[in-house]
């Protein structure tokens, strides 16, 4: 089970960091399926955390929050500071997508407060990293509101800055190539120009260096975007366009939008509408195309989620169902050997329960006694005080025979006012000596608070297991003993001779 929850655990991060959304979720949600139960809270906390990144990536944001208060919950119980940094991390990201600014800023601060605490390298950069990022989104939104957008764009600044110097300690050239990427974005709006571009250089060799395509497009981009901020529309324009030829911009959709928008900007600024025309038309169909993808991929998710969730629910309803089974079946079978009037077992117990009882009396040399009982003239009871009277003194022998057995022996209903009780590991003194006490018992019971006048008797043939015999035999013994009892006067007990074997 737990190996089935790590490979789906592995599988559902491969499957994300390829961009497979759909396969990261059905995966996600397998390998929770696994851990539940497990108690393995850490190990659940980082499948909600893929879950978050790849339901948020695809713009699901309500079952990104479901999962990231889950991971944040799971997280604090494993008692991981690290878990709970990436739960809190993952938790500003998908407010932030949102466009709850202020609460995912909140939630970064935490992240980073908590990363400062624990010695773990991509927890100090992603949290300076992120929280830099989510500054450098607010100072965007604030200038579009009108807002002076400086306090928190010297705040991304300071953040990015330190992204950096963490990632060059660590040595770590992806991490350096994204905070430095990032850091351009933020000189760009502080009106940085030189130092953007100076940082844009530097993270485009550290990219080309490491080979990491993406970035470096991104570079290329910002170098642009720096001519253009500057005011060299056609620097910026040829830069451009001649990215547009070279990239692989099918990869990144992102980028194209980004390229294609510039492009149309400046060439309606620059008053060639011709030229904007085509850009515009080309923006317009790549928005298009990642909404209608979008649209697939996250109907796609949905389907999936519910299909595994209903998959789960399924799951429990047949358990449920053969719960149910199992306790009806229990059910029928204790009904079927029971005595519904005095809830003794009936023959039909007997004859099931017997002869493992004479196996084992025979395997550990153990004697094993049987007493026949029959009540005494009980056709007179239900002629003189009724039938129903006659059925509450068959209850009230139950409890009478109850009382002279030992957990180990069995009290049985054999049909009308027949009983038979069987003495397991018992000599026949000792079972003599018990069925003594239930014929005296049976003999001052007060009968008459069940019928005025009503007094009871019974009368036993008791017999001891032989060597050799078979239960017919044996009970058959038992059976003409009671006979006797009879013949003799009822209210007595007869013992069966022991047949001298061969
Ligand atoms: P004996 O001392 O010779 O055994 O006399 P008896 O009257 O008990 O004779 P017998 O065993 O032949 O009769 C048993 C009677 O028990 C017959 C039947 O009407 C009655 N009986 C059997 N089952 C029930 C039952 O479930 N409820 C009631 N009230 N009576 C029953
Ligand atoms: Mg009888
Ligand atoms: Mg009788």
């Amino acid at each position: 089970m737990r190996q089935q929850a790590h490979a789906r655990e592995l599988l559902a991060l491969h499957r994300l960091r390829l961009g497979d959304y759909e396969a990261s979720v059905q995966q996600g949600l397998l390998a929770l399926d696994f851990l539940d139960g497990t108690g393995d809270l850490l190990r659940q906390s980082k499948v909600h955390c893929t879950l978050v990144l790849a339901y948020s990536d695809t713009g699901l944001y309500e079952p990104a929050l479901r999962h990231v208060l889950l991971a944040l919950e799971t997280a604090r119980g494993s008692g991981s500071a690290l878990a709970e940094f990436w739960a809190l991390s993952r938790s500003s990201m998908v407010h932030e997508g949102m466009g709850e600014s202020e609460r995912a800023l909140e939630l970064g601060r935490q992240a980073l407060a908590l990363a400062r605490t624990i010695d773990d390298p991509e927890a100090s950069f992603v949290g300076l990293n992120n929280l830099g990022d989510t500054c450098l989104i607010q100072a965007q939104t604030q200038r579009a509101q009108g807002v002076d957008p400086e306090t928190s764009l010297k705040q991304a600044l300071l953040l990015m800055r330190e992204a950096v110097a963490v990632a060059q300690a660590q040595r770590n050239s992806f991490a350096e190539s994204i905070a430095r990427t990032n850091l351009v974005s933020i000189l760009i709006e502080l009106g940085e120009y030189a130092e953007a571009r100076e940082q844009a250089g530097r993270a485009r060799r550290l990219a080309k260096a490491h080979g990491f395509r993406s970035l470096e497009e991104n570079n290329d981009a910002q170098l642009a975007e720096v001519a253009r901020a500057e005011g060299d529309l056609d620097g910026a324009t040829a830069m451009m366009k001649a990215q547009l030829l070279v990239a692989a911009l099918d990869d990144d959709p992102a980028l194209h939008i980004k390229l294609q928008q510039a492009l149309f900007e400046m060439n309606k600024e620059s008053g060639r509408f011709e030229q904007a025309l085509e850009h515009y038309e080309t923006l317009h169909a790549l928005i298009l195309k990642r909404t209608t993808d979008t649209a697939g991929i996250q109907s796609q998710m949905l389907i999936n989620t519910l299909g595994i969730e209903q998959a789960r629910h399924e799951a429990e309803r047949s358990q449920l169902d053969a719960a149910r089974l199992r306790i009806r079946a229990d059910d029928l079978d204790h009904q079927a050997n029971t005595d519904p009037l005095t809830r003794l077992p009936n023959r039909r117990a007997l004859d099931r329960r017997l002869p493992p009882l004479m196996g084992h009396s025979r395997d550990t040399r153990q004697p094993m006694c049987v007493a026949m009982i029959d009540m005494d003239h009980f056709k007179r009871v239900n002629d003189v005080h009724g039938h129903g009277i006659g059925d509450q003194v068959l209850s009230a022998m139950a409890a009478l025979l109850w009382a002279v057995t030992r957990d180990s022996d069995m009290a049985v209903r054999v049909g009308g006012e027949e009983f038979l009780l069987v003495f397991a590991d018992t000599t026949l003194e000792h079972a003599e000596q018990a069925c003594e006490r239930l014929l005296t018992s049976v003999r001052v019971h007060p009968w008459d608070a069940i019928a005025p006048g009503l007094a009871c008797t019974v009368s036993v043939g008791l017999a001891e297991l032989a060597p050799g015999e078979t239960v017919e035999g044996w009970l058959a013994r038992a059976d003409t003993a009671l006979y006797q009892a009879k013949d003799s006067g009822r209210d007595q007990i007869v013992t069966a001779v022991l047949l001298s074997a061969g």
